[in-house]
């Protein structure tokens, strides 16, 4: 586990730090003079500074997805819900108030319904036949389409998307979020400003946000442009570094021709790395493992990039003075992050390189040894720990579990590991979070 010890501490603030950890009435948030403050809550909500409270140093968030978290905010929440008839009625009392083009809704789990089973299109119907409504499972993998939004796929032949149930899957989503309008720059700022005043009420004054992808256009100069507003404007209320999701060599190619570079931008809002996913996730189990899944023999994950392809894209970025940081949750794809970075580093040698492997679970001792060697910086989601524990032994085994999520053998070797939520897949709340940082 994370063995940081991310404050100096004298004895009696540690003690008081562990009382208010325990206490359920305690918040760490950032104040209208921009402390932050670990305090217990008044009745109203507001800190109780007339009993004793802690100031921290500034939190950072060092991996989420700050727009993506907005949109799924504006969106009917189904998490909890215990039946499609929960569904259909979180749907249906949300529609009374609704004014947009779309009604989503996020959260759905059939394992959590007495049935098991999928909402159908059908069932959407009893929403409304008329306003589009797409409901997506929790994972994100898997959405449920109304006649309405159907209608508006009509034609399409890709074959992710099952006409007679409404239910559409992992490719066939591009598909489907395509239909959904992107919303302007001013529109994107409103939903900015709302998402950070969460981030300052959850005690994070600073963060590192992977937003390209957040749009159905995909359209990144309105994401920078609306951070660029914000921040003219005095109204970024907590520092942003963008993690630049740009997965192909057009992408890229095409930013750096724009004249982007990492480290643009004001001291509230920069350019950062160059953000790369190389795998799925574990619980999918699309994480790109050595082995097969121990509970699905025959299948080890799955890798998106040949090595060629990667090699390209990150030599370009790193010739280019930008840092890379790959998503790698299995120990196959965090070996062909390091493999990348040691070629890139031998071609074109930075002293000050900070490349990044965001995620990093699966792990052996040896590829510790390596990532401490090639100086790569770890983005870590301790929180994550709290679910996938509950899955990690059946799906890698005993002896792999017990040398994966070692962020406390990475500290140990003196690699540099920074925590983050990875928003909205969990909650960014630090107080929560910290309960996994020992
Ligand atoms: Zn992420």
């Amino acid at each position: 586990m994370f063995s940081a010890t991310p404050f100096n501490f004298t004895k009696e603030e540690q003690v008081l730090f562990d009382q208010l950890m325990q206490d359920p009435t305690s918040t760490i948030r950032v104040s209208e003079d921009n402390r932050t403050i670990f305090a217990k809550r008044n009745s109203d909500d507001s800190l109780d500074l007339t009993k004793s409270h802690l100031e921290l140093p500034p939190i950072w968030d060092t991996h989420m997805h700050l727009l993506n978290y907005a949109n799924v905010k504006g969106m009917v929440s189904l998490h909890g819900t215990k039946s499609v008839e929960d569904c259909i009625k979180a749907g249906r009392e949300r529609l009374k108030t609704f004014q947009g083009e779309f009604l989503l809704g996020r959260g759905w789990n059939q394992n959590e319904f007495s049935d098991q089973r999928f909402p159908t299109k059908a069932d959407l119907n009893q929403i409304s036949t008329e306003v589009p409504i797409i409901f997506t499972r929790t994972c994100g993998h898997v959405a449920i389409a109304n006649d309405a939004t159907m209608k508006l796929l009509e034609g399409n032949q890709h074959p992710d998307i099952d006409w007679e149930t409404g239910t559409i899957i992992e490719a066939g989503l591009n598909e489907l979020y395509a239909l959904i309008p992107s919303p302007d720059v001013p529109i994107i700022k409103e939903m900015l400003v709302d998402a950070i005043g969460d981030l300052r009420y959850h005690g994070i004054s600073e963060v590192h946000t992977d937003d390209f992808t957040a749009l159905s256009d995909r359209d990144y100069e309105k994401i920078i442009q609306a951070y660029t507003e914000l921040d003219n404007e005095g109204k970024l209320k907590v520092k942003v570094v963008q993690q630049c999701l740009l997965q192909t060599k057009e992408e890229l190619v095409g930013f750096l021709q724009k004249g982007h570079r990492m480290g643009q931008g004001t001291e509230n809002f920069r350019i950062g790395s160059l953000k790369l996913l190389l795998d799925g996730s574990l619980g999918a189990r699309t994480a790109y493992m050595r082995e097969d899944y121990h509970d699905d023999p025959g299948n080890c994950g799955i890798r998106i990039y040949e090595d060629e392809a990667l090699q390209e894209l990150v030599d370009m970025a790193n010739k280019q003075g930008m840092d890379v940081i790959m998503h790698a949750i299995g120990d196959a794809a965090i070996d062909q992050a390091m493999d990348t970075i040691e070629k890139t580093q031998k071609k074109y040698p930075r002293k000050n390189a900070r490349h990044g492997i965001v995620h990093c679970q699966i792990t052996s001792e040896d590829q510790l040894d390596r990532i401490a060697e090639l100086n790569i910086v770890v983005y870590a989601q301790p929180i994550f720990w709290r679910d996938d524990s509950k899955i990690l032994e059946s799906r890698v085994g005993k002896e792999k579990a017990s040398t994966s999520y070692n962020w406390g053998g990475m500290q140990e070797r003196g690699i540099e590991v920074l925590a983050g939520s990875d928003a909205p897949v969990v909650e960014f709340d630090v107080k929560e979070n910290m309960k996994f940082l020992k």
